[in-house]
Order: C-alpha cells, then sequence, then structure tokens
C-alpha cells in the first residue's frame, strides 16, 4: 500500500493505493483516483531550471516544461539543459527545446528578455 497526498487540489486527499490492483482509497473526488494511478504506473512532473544567455542583463533565463514530462526524464533534461546557451531577446513562451527526449513536452522561456 503506497501513502500520497493529493495535489491535484488545495484541499490535499491522503490516498492510499494499492500498488498491485490500483486501488485507491481516501479521494475525496475522481481526479484523486487518476493522480494515485499516474503515481505509480507513470510519475510526471513539470519541470523548471535555467539556461545559459547571452546579450541580456542576466545570464540565467528561467525555462520550464509545457506541461509535465515522465519523472524518469527528470535528470536527463537537465543534462540537455546544461548543454543550452540561447541569444538574446527572447519573448516568453519562446520554445526553447522543441519536444525535448522524444517526450512530446517543448521547454520554453518563462520571461521576455
Ligand atoms: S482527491 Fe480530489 S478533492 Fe482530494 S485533493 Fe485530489 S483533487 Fe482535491
Amino acid at each position: 500500500m503506497k501513502k500520497l497526498i493529493c495535489i491535484t487540489c488545495p484541499r490535499g486527499c491522503h490516498l492510499e493505493i494499492d500498488e498491485e490492483t490500483l486501488d485507491v482509497k481516501g479521494n475525496a473526488c475522481p481526479r484523486g483516483k487518476e493522480y494515485g494511478i499516474n503515481e505509480i504506473t507513470n510519475p510526471k512532473r513539470t519541470i523548471t531550471s535555467t539556461v545559459k544567455i547571452v546579450g541580456a542583463e542576466i545570464n540565467r533565463l528561467p525555462v520550464k516544461t509545457d506541461k509535465p514530462i515522465a519523472k524518469s526524464l527528470m535528470f536527463d533534461v537537465m543534462k540537455e539543459l546544461d548543454k543550452i546557451c540561447v541569444s538574446h531577446p527572447i519573448t516568453r513562451g519562446t520554445v526553447i527545446i522543441s519536444n525535448v527526449l522524444g517526450s512530446d513536452v517543448n521547454i520554453i522561456a518563462c520571461r521576455d528578455l
């Protein structure tokens, strides 16, 4: 039995998930069941980080994934971000890496610079 707190909404229901049957208890709504099953079978996270930028007043550009990405890819994505250096100017929402690691997730700029 895996115990998790659902982070889908501020209520924070305490979930208990049977890892074999994927039976979820403690959820006050169906979104908690979906969250609990996803956390066991294919956990995903939004990644926020920075990449190098040249020609701007600061030397790091904040970036993030445009949707949650498989948690198992997090370290490899960070390695990809280490290789990136962009040039000023950048507009918020600009795609910095398209389809990173074949995940169908993009890395986008979080601000104008
Ligand atoms: S189970 Fe539903 S009500 Fe409970 S924290 Fe998750 S989304 Fe919110």
